[in-house]
Formats: C-alpha cells, structure tokens, sequence
C-alpha cells in the first residue's frame, strides 16, 4: 500500500481503541487536511475483539458488550444488537459437601435483580438495598471526573465524588465486607461480577467491578452477527470518512525527537512522519520495546516507575466445542451472556494464590470457570465456550514451541477436564454431543494478540494499577498517547473518544471522561 510520507496522527494496533480512536478523530477533523493512518500488524482489524469460523461453527473471542448506542451514534455506526431476556449471567454455584448444584439467575436489570435477592435472602436485604444504592450513586460520580483534571476540577472532584475516592483504594471483598452481609450466598452472589473482570473478589478494585455491575445491568448486549462485527464496522467508517487502515504490517519503533514524538518506523523499515502518535499496543510492548525505557525514562521518571511496577493481568484457556444439533442448551439456562460455573469465591482465590505461584489448580473438588453459548442467543451451530482465567503463561508458551505434539496433547487434556466438570454437575451427556474441539491456550493470545505472556486484560484491575498510580493517556513523551487505561470494549471506545477529546482541546467531551447520553 502507498503510504504519504506524514500524516497528522499514526494509530499504532486497530482493536477496538485504535479504530476509536481514528473514528473519533474522523469525526473532529477534516482528513484531507489532517490525515490519519492506523497501523495493524494483523491481516485483520479487530485485536481481542474477533470471531473464528471453525469447520461451520462460529466462536466469539469476547462474550458481553454494555450499552455503546451513545457512541455507535455519534461514529454514525448502525448495528443489530441482541439483549439476553430477563437473566444476563447465571452462578451455577456447587456445594463442595453435598457436591449439588445450585443454578443462580443475575436478571438482566438492576430493579429486578436486586427485588430477586431481597426476596430471596430477606435475612439480608436491607444490606442489599443499601449495597444497590451505594453501587449506583457511585457510578453516577463518574460523570464528574476529568480526563486531565484542573485546579476547579479538583475542587469539584473532592467534593462531588466522595464515594469514588473513598473507594478507590478498596478491593471488592473490602467493598463488600462494609455493608455487613451476614449471608454467604449473598456474598457468593455479588462477588460473580468480578469474574467478569477476570480476577477474585479478594482482588479486584471495587471501583472497577461495582461501576461494572451498574453499567452492565443497565443493558447488555451481543453483535447479531459476531463480535467481528464491531472492528468491521468501524474499519468501514474510518475508510469512508478518508482514513487509511494499513494491516499486516507492524510498527517496530516509534521516533522521538527532543522528548517530542516525531513518527514511527515500520517493520519493513519504512518511515512515517507523525504530528500526534497514539499506540495501542499492550503496555510493555509500548514502552519498553516500541519507544525505549530510556526515552520514557529521561521524559518522566515517575510514569517510567508506573510502567515498570504496572501488574499484568494473567491469561487464559477458552475451551471451543462445536456440538450436534440435537441438543437444547436452553434447557440448561446457558441462553444467557455468561454463566460462572464455581465451588465458590474462596476457590476463585485459590486458584489465583496458585498461579501467582507458577502453578495452576486444576481439581475435581475446587473449580471456577464462565460457560458461554453465543449459538443459544444469536443462533448457527450450537457453540459452547469454556474460559478459565487464570492459566500460566510461561509453561503453556515455552512448550508450545520446544514439543507441538505434546503441547497439542497437553491443551485437549484441559479441555477434557473442564469438559468432565461440565458433564459430571450440568450436562451428562454432553460428550455425546461433541463434534468439534479447539482450545486457546496462554500461547494462543501471546501470538495473537502481541503481548509478551498472553495477558486478556493488559494491566490488572487490581487496586494497585488504580488511582495514583494509574498511567494516564497522555504520556510525558510529547504528543505520545497510549489507551491502556482500563479493559473492556467500553473503555476501550472511552480510551479513543478521551485521546482525541485532549488532542482537540476538548471538541469532543469537554474533558470530560465519558460521552454522556
Ligand atoms: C478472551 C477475552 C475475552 C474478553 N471478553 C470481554 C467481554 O466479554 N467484554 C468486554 O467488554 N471486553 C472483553 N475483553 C476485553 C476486550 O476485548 C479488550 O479490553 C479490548 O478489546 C482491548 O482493545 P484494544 O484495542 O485496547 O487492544 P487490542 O484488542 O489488544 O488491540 C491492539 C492491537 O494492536 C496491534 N498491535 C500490537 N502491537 C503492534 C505493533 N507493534 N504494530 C502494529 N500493531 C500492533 C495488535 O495486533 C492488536 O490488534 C476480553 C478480552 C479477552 C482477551
């Protein structure tokens, strides 16, 4: 592809920030006059945000999307969105004595959920209430924050946001110990919704999870037609509006000059001038292999400290089956957008002390892992997706590539072992039904996605990542932005909407952190 020599701002990765990101510059500029280029080292847009087609079944990579119409809107995007009935999620909770399953429905709004829980748990529901309340008066103080806030907003902050700074230190069980839940199944209950950010409740920062919980109970959703979907559509509308995607090509380096960013260098060796760069790529990626620590270092010492003590999120397995049609995943209550199937939050927490060990618990008596069926929601071939979180990168990555035959042994042993739980508390007969598996290991998202050990989320929501030693948006490296600030789709589309919004002197939000209605 012909490429100019300078454009006003290169976009380093075309996942869901990087199409934002040049979206929301489409939408502010006139790119005839200011071009736009993203760079993707993939063949194709999308990072974590994608859909594989495998012998006619079709397998999401990202299972939930909250309400993103307000910025679909304003990319002037239209797609077909799906809601999951009266349940979203489901706990399917497994006593560890009596070995029986309890299903629990998480409704699909924060009214009826909360009424399911007092009704059901009345020993506990003025705690219930007061937990509701709370959760959603916080997350209406989001709409205070400022992206780079000033003297005023810092005023305003103070005194608008009390229940956010309170918080912001806290992990969710800390959160959640302060409402005084007497009943543990209440406790097991709530603590699903840090599964969801992939971590225990023991360590997730309850800012994260509770604002998450709010956002997803006021609507969630699935692309009709895939998560691939979502990257297409914006791709489409960056191009019609004048911008350039190139792809399968990566950004080796990117150029500064007296601590100010000047361009970016190509892995073929190309150069391209660049007024503003914005890279998308995983955080360490970013600065210590694309930039250099030495060049963060000299422009900020403490944001080079942040980068260097910034905890990364662990990753993955997701087991892939394709099964026949003679199954009715319905009648399991899988038609919802995510079930965590768990002998309970303290397990969760098990298995992470584990892992931080190098190990991974992989045991009959102690589980924690989602079950998704897309096929049970959008339709096509009947699909089911097992995901466990957390799983050792550096075993599953160094095998992959000193023994192919026993690593490709060594996935289907996992993937039958989840699938034996699956069996033995939920479906019996679901080996019956198996035609096709396909498992992502920790090697798999290390590949593909370009981060050094595989990590889902880049940085971990964990408290410490949080705050004050959050890496802003705008790096101390003159015009340098990078949209790592938070995981997940919608703040992904934020991280864009926010990069654009201060390159513009706040044309899009107002420095504000958020779009708004
Ligand atoms: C298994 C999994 C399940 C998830 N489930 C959900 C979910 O249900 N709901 C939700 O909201 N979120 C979910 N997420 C999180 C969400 O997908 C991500 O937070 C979001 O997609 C991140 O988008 P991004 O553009 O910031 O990063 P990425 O998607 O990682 O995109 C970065 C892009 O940069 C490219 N790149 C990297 N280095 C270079 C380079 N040197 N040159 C050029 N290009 C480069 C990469 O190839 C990639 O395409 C999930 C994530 C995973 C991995």
């Amino acid at each position: 592809m012909m490429l100019k020599d300078e454009y006003k701002i290169v976009i380093i990765g075309a996942g869901i920030s990087g199409l934002s990101t040049g979206m929301a510059f489409a939408k502010t500029y006139d790119l005839t006059e200011n071009p736009a280029l993203i760079i993707e080292k993939q063949k194709i847009p999308g990072g974590c945000v994608t859909t594989f087609a495998r012998q006619g079944y079709r397998f999401d990579t990202v299972q939930i999307i909250p309400d993103v119409s307000n910025i679909l809107k304003f990319f002037e995007i239209e797609t077909e969105l799906t809601g999951f009935g009266n349940t979203y999620a489901r706990l399917l909770l497994v006593d560890k004595q009596s070995k029986k399953l309890k299903p629990i429905p998480i409704a699909s709004d924060r009214e009826s959920f909360e009424e399911y829980l007092t009704e059901n748990y009345p020993d506990n529901g003025p705690q219930i209430r007061r937990f509701f309340d709370y959760c959603t008066k916080m997350h209406a103080e989001l709409n205070y924050l400022k992206t780079r806030p000033g003297f005023f907003d810092i005023i305003n902050i103070l005194f608008r946001c009390r229940k956010i700074l309170s918080n912001s230190g806290k992990t969710y069980k800390q959160f959640l110990d302060k409402f005084g839940f007497t009943n543990p199944e209440v406790l097991e209950i709530l603590d699903t919704f840090s599964s969801f950010s992939g971590l225990s409740g023991n360590r997730c920062a309850s800012l994260l999870t509770a604002c998450a919980m709010v956002t997803t109970l006021k609507g969630s959703y699935r692309p009709v037609k895939g998560f691939i979907s979502f990257p297409q559509l914006l791709r489409k509308k960056f191009e019609e509006k004048g911008g350039t995607v190139l792809t399968g090509t990566g950004v080796k380096r990117i150029i500064t000059e007296n601590n100010k960013v000047t361009g970016v260098e190509l892995e073929d060796g190309r150069k391209i001038k660049a007024t503003y760069v914005v890279s998308t790529a995983d955080t360490r990626i970013t600065f210590e292999k694309l930039l250099g620590m030495d060049v963060l270092q000299k422009a900020g010492k403490s944001y080079a400290r942040k980068v260097k003590n910034a905890e990364m999120s662990p990753s993955a397995f997701a087991i892939h089956l394709g099964l026949d049609d003679s199954i009715d995943l319905k009648k399991y209550g899988l038609d919802c957008g995510y079930s965590v199937f768990t002998t309970g939050r303290a397990t969760h927490e098990k298995i992470f002390d584990q892992w931080e060990s190098g190990g991974q618990l992989m045991s009959e008596e102690e589980f924690h892992f989602g079950i998704i069926s897309p096929s049970a929601i959008t339709g096509g071939k009947q699909t089911l997706i097992f995901h466990v979180v957390p799983a050792n990168s550096e075993k599953w990555i160094k095998l992959r590539e000193t023994n192919y035959e026993l690593y490709c042994e060594e996935k289907m042993r996992v993937a039958d072992f989840y699938t034996d739980l699956v069996c033995r508390y939920l479906i019996h007969d679901l080996r019956s039904h198996i035609l096709f598996t396909d498992v992502a290991t920790p090697a798999t998202y290390a590949r593909y996605t370009g981060t050094p050990d595989g990590s889902n989320f880049d940085m971990m929501p964990v408290p410490g990542n949080f705050g004050k030693n959050r890496l802003s948006i705008k790096t101390p490296v003159k015009n340098l932005f990078q949209s790592r600030f938070s995981h997940g789709i919608w703040p992904s589309m934020q991280a864009g909407l926010q990069i654009v919004d201060m390159i513009s002197g706040g044309k899009i939000m107002n420095g504000n952190t958020s779009l708004g209605e």
